[in-house]
């Protein structure tokens, strides 16, 4: 047994010697801004909890009120007997949000993307995908068995030299806010770039939702695209809702084939209908409380200029994720264990969940934190880069 395991352990020993190890915390506390970790308080800038929802009073209260009435478990698939009305109301809460047809719930978002592309795709078909997508959309495309295309990040002219050369159903596939660079897609020019190929687009606006848009709406708000611009939208509840779960939102026709076809859908258990009941209540706070997305982009603001005076190497990023580019593995383990030591969370993201030579710090932002915070967050980084600097 301990032999055949062997392989395993030289990776392991690989990865630690590159630096690309990767280890948990354990955090004693709920999601806020500040957070419990090894029996102290740090100041937390890595969470996707954008509008700082996650522990809302609301939000939380009506979770313990629906657990009540509908207890814990879900008990079967949505096409079984999983499927509850208050599910059932989210989902026409999120169509009417989206602008949208329909929406259709997914217990989580890497489930979504996984399930929408193998629905819609077969193996005559082709999907092409921005270099930089997150995983499960580059994981979904692989599944689907469609030709597999990736185009150099927002490359329109490269996308467009691909689209030509395809044959079957072209699917584009891109992040709305990329994730680990903070940047948006340039949706406006794609979605020109889909209608000239007969192609469909699909948006995964995980990190837009919520933060962009009068009302939240995301990047398509903010671009002002609707249904007939981006046919498929797709949208994480874990991130700016500050709960769980994951939606597909389109047409009629789309969300049918959807609960026919795919299989991360039909094969697994509904999200426990309490988690859908405080969506509900956060879907109202995020509608409502522009302030939320204000005090976003006043802090993203604030932070954006601070550092750039203090010389650290932004992205061309105005949203809440601010990603500051360090290079080496070892160096941005070395700058976040700085931080923390200070008593300031901030994440070092390493290949493979971004490009080799690339290794950042990533900085984000909850509309709970005061400017206060950002300015501290600066002299701790003003102090831990330099530490590096003359340490070498
Ligand atoms: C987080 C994320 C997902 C996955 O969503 P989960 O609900 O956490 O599974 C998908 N796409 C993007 C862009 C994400 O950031």
């Amino acid at each position: 047994m301990t032999l055949a395991f062997t392989p395993l352990a030289t990776d392991l020993e690989s990865l630690a010697s590159k630096g690309l190890y990767r280890t948990r915390r354990v955090i004693n506390s709920p999601q806020g801004i500040y957070l419990q970790v090894d029996g102290r308080t740090v100041l937390n800038f890595c969470s996707n909890d954008y509008l700082g929802l996650a522990n809302h009073p609301a939000v939380v209260s009506a979770f313990k009120s629906a657990v009540d009435q509908y207890g814990v478990g879900s008990g079967s698939a949505h096409l079984i007997c999983g499927h509850s009305a208050t599910h059932h109301a989210l989902e026409q809460e999120l169509a009417e949000f989206t602008g949208r047809d329909r929406a259709l719930l997914f217990s989580t978002g890497y489930m979504a993307n996984l399930g929408v592309m193998s629905a819609l795709l077969a193996r005559k078909d082709a999907v092409f995908e921005d270099k930089l997508n997150h995983a499960s959309l580059l994981d979904g495309g692989l599944m689907s068995g469609a030709s597999f295309k990736r185009y150099r990040h927002g490359d329109i002219e490269h996308l467009n030299s691909h689209l030509k050369k395809a044959s079957g159903q072209k699917l584009i596939v891109s992040d709305g806010v990329f994730s680990m660079d903070g940047d948006f897609a340039p949706l406006p020019a794609l979605s020109i770039a889909a209608k000239d190929h007969n192609a469909w687009l699909m948006v995964d606006d995980a990190h837009g939702l919520g933060v962009l848009g009068a009302q939240g709406g995301g990047l398509l708000d903010y671009y002002n695209l609707n249904q007939a611009d981006v046919p498929i939208l797709m949208g994480t509840l874990g991130k700016g809702f500050g709960t769980f779960g994951a939606f597909v939102a389109g047409s009629e026709t789309l969300i049918e084939t959807l609960i026919q076809k795919s299989r991360t859908y039909i094969y697994t258990t509904a999200l426990p209908a309490a988690v859908a009941e405080a969506t509900r209540a956060s879907l109202k706070l995020v509608i409502a409380e522009s302030w939320r997305r204000d005090k976003l982009k006043q802090l993203t603001e604030r932070f954006s200029v601070g550092a750039r005076q203090l010389g650290l190497q932004l992205m061309n990023s105005t949203s809440p994720i601010q990603p500051i580019v360090i290079g080496e593995n070892q160096q941005v383990i070395n700058i976040s264990q700085t931080l923390l030591d200070a008593g300031f969370l901030v994440s070092a993201i390493r290949p493979p969940t971004v490009p080799q030579g690339s290794a950042r710090l990533r900085v984000t932002f909850s509309a709970l934190h005061e400017e206060a915070h950002v300015d501290s967050l600066l002299d701790a980084l003003d102090k831990a880069v330099t530490n590096l600097n003359s340490g070498r």
